[in-house]
């Protein structure tokens, strides 16, 4: 096992992520608290057996004596059949993204939609939160719903170009919240006019996906637009909601965040946001 103090590892695994900026936010904070900690890459695009050899992987790094690791695309949903314990966020959205080894039990966590709610508390402070337009019900999607409830979210309209999937979370969420309600939306030009703010969880905006998931007229002055696309920073969304004099916040937020957490899950000390904020814009600059 692990010494709390000395050869801590971790690590992040899923497909495409080579250019991930978890591993720098995760060493960085380990270097700034002197702490013998590392952080590496486990692709399953480049491993034997792709996807497939997630279970054979968390066998491996659990007997080496890994703190924990981070889970992305495409294994959140795949690795819960896998672990002992599943905490009750990670249980209400159906992704993990942290799995910790420590206790000798694999517990599965979420730490995006915590990432998220501290995200939006900081940047957005007092904006109302009687009716939030959400668009996008994937993976992503299912963690702002929690967090939106956690928030304190009046209602929460579910919109997605697969009018299921919007319905189909909309359902789960109501299972699991006690003061929000969730609703699909199926006309959001209707809809969005009675909201008070948007989050945007489309991949609509990233750089290889340009453009904007609504019609930029529906955006007045009043909406508050949270976008959590962060590849680039500055959507289009973003920059159109600026322009109308709306109050913004991108996604850096909730990838420092979620990063924060597991820092904190994998090591048993707190992480210094600023520090791991200032490591993912010296990224971005890059
Ligand atoms: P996903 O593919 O699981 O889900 C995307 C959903 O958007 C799908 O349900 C799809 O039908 C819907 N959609 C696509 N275009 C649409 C449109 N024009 N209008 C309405 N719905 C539309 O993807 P995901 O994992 O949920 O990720 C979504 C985006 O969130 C990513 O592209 C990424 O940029 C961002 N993201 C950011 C963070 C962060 O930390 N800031 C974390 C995770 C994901």
């Amino acid at each position: 096992m692990s010494d709390a103090r000395t050869n801590l590892r971790a690590g992040l695994i899923g497909s495409s992520i080579q250019a991930s900026r978890t591993p720098t936010m995760q060493m960085r904070e380990g270097a700034a608290q002197n702490l013998d900690y590392s952080y590496e890459i486990f692709d399953l695009d480049v491993m034997p057996g792709g996807p497939a050899s997630l279970p054979s992987l968390l066998d491996r790094l659990q007997a080496e004596g890994y703190a924990g690791v981070n889970i992305t695309h495409p294994a959140k949903q795949q690795v819960i059949d896998l672990i002992d314990d599943l905490s009750p966020d990670a249980r209400a959205i159906a992704a993990v993204n942290t799995v910790t080894f420590g206790t000798g039990k694999r517990v599965g966590r979420n730490t995006d939609w915590w990432g998220f709610a501290e995200a939006f508390r900081r940047g957005l402070p007092t904006v109302p939160l009687g009716r939030v337009m959400q668009l996008g019900a994937g993976g992503a999607g299912a963690a702002i719903s929690y967090a939106l409830g956690q928030l304190g979210a009046g209602e929460v309209w579910i919109y997605d170009l697969d009018e299921q999937r919007a319905q189909v979370l909309a359902d789960r969420m109501n299972q699991s919240s006690e003061s929000t309600r969730f609703k699909a939306s199926f006309d959001i030009a209707r809809d969005f006019v009675t909201c008070n703010g948007l989050v945007h969880c489309t991949p609509m905006g990233m750089t290889k996906y340009p453009g904007i998931a609504l019609d930029p007229d529906l955006i007045s002055p009043n909406h508050w637009v949270s976008d959590i696309v962060y590849v680039p920073l500055e959507t289009e969304l973003l920059r159109v909601a600026r322009a109308k004099g709306c109050q913004v916040l991108d996604g850096s937020g909730m990838a420092v965040f979620q990063a924060v957490g597991a820092f904190e899950y994998f090591t048993g000390l707190p992480a210094n946001p600023d520090r791991m904020q200032s490591y993912f814009d010296a990224f971005e600059l890059a």
